[in-house]
């Protein structure tokens, strides 16, 4: 048996959703109108994101960057880097976001050999101007459902064996279905109220600290343990797809 932690990026590792303002900064107000028709239900996550990399148009790069380093993580998320690798956990970032920020803020706050998966940006046609069309693809959609562009479940439980625990910690909206197959649940802000409606037991946390202190206090005291809603919810996905 082995733990694995998986993470969720915008709104947890960083101070705010990076993914949305990386796209309302560049494509305005039609990118609100998208992610509202999103939120309300009427558009799927993949046609949000294209729409909104439309209504970007060409972008400079150089105007990309200067945004994407304008955002802070928080700093904690290095300890939580280090006790994993001290402790044998497999940590894994998964995102509903597009790569090309992640590294580049994984990579400046000095933690860009954490593994991550998430939709992936292109860039096209880049012009003499350094300008450039975004092209985004999601390799790690589900074939049914559309509710996120990324599978965060898909993913975890393809990277998880039976006998692993699995602990998951996050915030919005692309957590709420990786949380119920989730062993061991830190949720703040969104997520903690989903998870009380939903009776989905968890620990809340404000930063790193408190999931570094948590997990090690349960390893310490031999307290891993699967909940039993999750390995069933585990249970009946593998026999959906199967
Ligand atoms: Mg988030």
């Amino acid at each position: 048996m082995s733990l694995r932690l998986f993470v969720d990026f915008d709104g947890t590792i960083t101070r705010g959703d990076v993914g949305n303002m990386f796209f309302r900064a560049f494509g305005g107000a039609a990118c609100d109108e998208l992610v509202r028709r999103f939120r309300a239900g009427e558009i799927s996550a993949r046609a949000c994101f294209l729409g909104e990399a439309r209504a970007m148009g060409r972008v400079s790069s150089g105007a990309l960057e200067e945004f994407v380093d304008a955002q802070e993580i928080d700093p904690s998320f290095n300890d939580l880097v280090e006790f994993c690798r001290e402790r044998g956990v497999e940590l894994l970032i998964v995102s509903d976001g597009i790569d090309y920020y992640i590294r580049r803020i994984l990579g400046r706050n000095g933690c860009g050999e954490v593994p991550f998966l998430s939709n992936v940006a292109t860039f096209l046609r880049p012009g003499e101007d350094g300008r450039a069309e975004i092209s985004v693809a999601f390799p790690h959609s589900d074939a049914v459902c559309d509710r996120c562009a990324c599978c965060k479940r898909n993913i975890m439980l393809t990277a998880s064996a039976e006998e692993d625990i699995i602990a998951y910690v996050g915030e919005g909206i692309s957590d709420r279905c990786p949380v119920r197959y989730a062993d061991i649940v830190f949720a703040k802000d969104l997520l903690q109220t989903y998870c009380q409606n939903e009776n989905i037991s968890y620990y809340p946390y404000a930063g790193f600290h408190d999931v570094v202190s948590r997990l090690r206090d349960l390893m310490d005291r031999n307290r891993l343990r699967p909940r039993p809603r999750a390995e069933a919810e585990r249970r009946a996905a593998f026999r959906h797809e199967s």
